[in-house]
């Protein structure tokens, strides 16, 4: 009853403070500097302190913390999006600091996107030489993974390194890795009301729950950490689509190979013809791009399997059905055609500034590029 009182009275706490301008979802921040014409003009504040505390500790995390701590002069030679790239440019954000519930060997990140966030120029990685420690269970799992273990031994060498270093100049930036702590709510500044001035972190300490999983458990010792800028980067959950089978827990639709079936028992027998599924929606919100490929490969192989079989006798139109259906709708589509259209007009573009491609932002000029 005490553990259920507590859940309710933080979220309640947390979403009361949902509303403080400053604090951000990683989505709104990566679709920002990617260009995405619905947060084109979201305006993040970079001025008010040189603070920055994302929270979470996957890779989306630490692309964000990568934009706000690489070199504006390396950027500029990216297809970061115009309008990005000059509010970074002003940034006045020095320190990062990514939080973690659990701890340098749980961090959800892989090697080769921290690898590239170490080698940022005149970056001083700071871990509290206490979090560096190892348990027993944290050996266990690093024992029985490679990509685990690899982790750590970056950060603590990363951290190493740093210790070494002499006093740090002007220029320096700090990306600190906090472990062992969880976010218990948001707190207002005096000074600007209705804005963000930190986060109350709560301690942790991990508790194994069997078959070499450990979780975060709080202690109920609480400390702030000043911030002008919050930026959550705690993962995604799926959401269920009108008449598809669900799986709410798992947040997937229930699948066998791409297959969905019409049960969560993943029977093979109770498939749905004709009805597949792909990326996160059918294994969570988890991998990089490669696992995205291979996905793909999987349930573009039971189609192909079920079509040489005759399973797949559905009913169902196909893409003809689709343009139809988005005719009868009055759904503005553009097709492959407009999209390449697009592509070449960025590129063209990003000619002329030394750069990938130069990013259209508005739906204005990408429907004008994909129609000319
Ligand atoms: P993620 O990998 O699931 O990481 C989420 C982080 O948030 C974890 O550190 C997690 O801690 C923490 N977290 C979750 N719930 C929390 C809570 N209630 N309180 C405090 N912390 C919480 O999610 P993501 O970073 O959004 O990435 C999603 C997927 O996209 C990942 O598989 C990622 O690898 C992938 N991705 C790949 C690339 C790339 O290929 N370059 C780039 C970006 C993203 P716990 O571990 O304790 O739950």
């Amino acid at each position: 009853m005490w553990l259920y009182l507590r859940m309710v009275l933080k979220v309640t706490k947390i979403l009361a403070f949902q509303s403080l301008s400053g604090i951000y979802s990683a989505r709104e921040f990566v679709w920002w500097y990617n260009g995405h014409p619905d947060y084109s003009s979201l305006k993040p504040d970079l001025k008010s302190s040189d603070t920055a505390v994302i929270l979470g500790q996957g890779n989306v995390a630490l692309d964000v913390a990568r934009i706000l701590l690489r070199p504006t002069t390396e950027l500029a030679s990216t297809d970061i999006a115009r309008h990005a790239l000059s509010v970074l440019e002003e940034s006045s954000i020095r320190k990062v600091y990514l939080i973690g519930r659990r701890g340098p060997v749980q961090a959800a990140l892989t090697a080769k996107e921290l690898r590239e966030v170490l080698g940022i120029k005149n970056l001083r990685i700071r871990i509290k030489e206490t979090d560096l420690s190892l348990t027993p269970a944290d050996e266990e799992e690093m024992k029985n993974s490679r990509a685990r273990k690899r982790i750590y031994e970056l950060l603590s060498k990363a951290a190493a390194a740093a210790a070494g270093t002499s006093e740090a100049d002007p220029d320096q930036r700090e990306l600190h890795f906090v472990f062992f702590r969880q976010p218990d709510r948001f707190l207002e500044s005096d000074e600007r009301k209705g804005h963000v001035s930190g986060v109350n972190l709560e301690k942790t300490i991990l508790e194994s729950v069997g078959s070499g999983k450990q979780i975060a458990v709080g202690t109920g010792e609480f400390e702030d950490l000043n911030c002008s800028m919050v930026l959550k980067a705690i993962g995604y959950k799926s959401v269920p689509i009108n008449g598809l089978p669900f799986d709410h827990k798992k947040g997937v639709v229930p699948n066998v190979r791409g297959r969905v079936v019409s049960q969560t028992s993943g029977d093979i027998s109770q498939t749905e013809p004709g009805l597949y599924v792909c990326g996160w929606l059918k294994r969570g919100p988890v991998g990089i791009i490669a696992t995205n490929l291979y996905c793909a490969e999987e349930t573009v192989g039971s189609i192909s399997e079920d079509i040489e079989e005759g399973v797949c006798k559905s009913s169902k139109a196909g893409s003809k059905g689709l343009m139809e259906l988005l005719e009868k709708r009055k759904v503005k589509k553009v097709e492959f055609s407009g999209w390449e259209k697009i592509d070449a007009k960025e590129k063209q573009m990003g000619i002329e500034k030394n750069k990938p491609r130069e990013k259209l932002v508005t739906w204005e000029d990408l429907l004008a590029a994909a129609a000319n």
